[in-house]
């Protein structure tokens, strides 16, 4: 699988830089992606410093010797943000797109607790 999608097994959400999104920063809501220029940690699922979680430009800190971190990470705080839900155009993406067939077919529980809540 390339880096355009792929799954994070310790959030349990969809990344790469396929995949749309919102930073994760509380209440910052800038539309990014979960490409390796928004990681906190600068690889997947944060490499040693970082928690995994994706930010836009404002919300990552540049250090010389580290990767870029969060602002939680920075100062190797204990607790990492809350993830953002994922957006619905994301969701309909997986819904209704046929590169996802196969991904439904082997995941009927998706569809069930999704479409509900996109087609009311
Ligand atoms: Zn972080
Ligand atoms: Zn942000």
């Amino acid at each position: 699988m390339s880096w355009e999608i792929g799954y994070d097994t310790n959030w349990h959400r969809d990344i790469g830089y396929g995949v749309p999104s919102i930073c994760d920063h509380p209440g910052c809501g800038a539309e990014i992606h979960r490409g390796l220029a928004h990681v906190c940690g600068g690889e997947p699922y944060g490499g040693d410093r970082g928690c995994g979680l994706y930010f836009c430009a404002a919300h990552l800190r540049l250090h010389e010797r580290l990767p870029k971190l969060c602002c939680r990470c920075s100062p190797r705080a204990r607790t990492p943000f809350s993830p953002t839900t994922d957006l619905p155009a994301w969701i309909e993406h997986k819904l209704t797109d046929e590169s996802w067939a196969a991904w439904r077919a082997e995941h009927p529980e998706f569809a069930a607790e999704h479409s509900r809540k996109i087609t009311p």
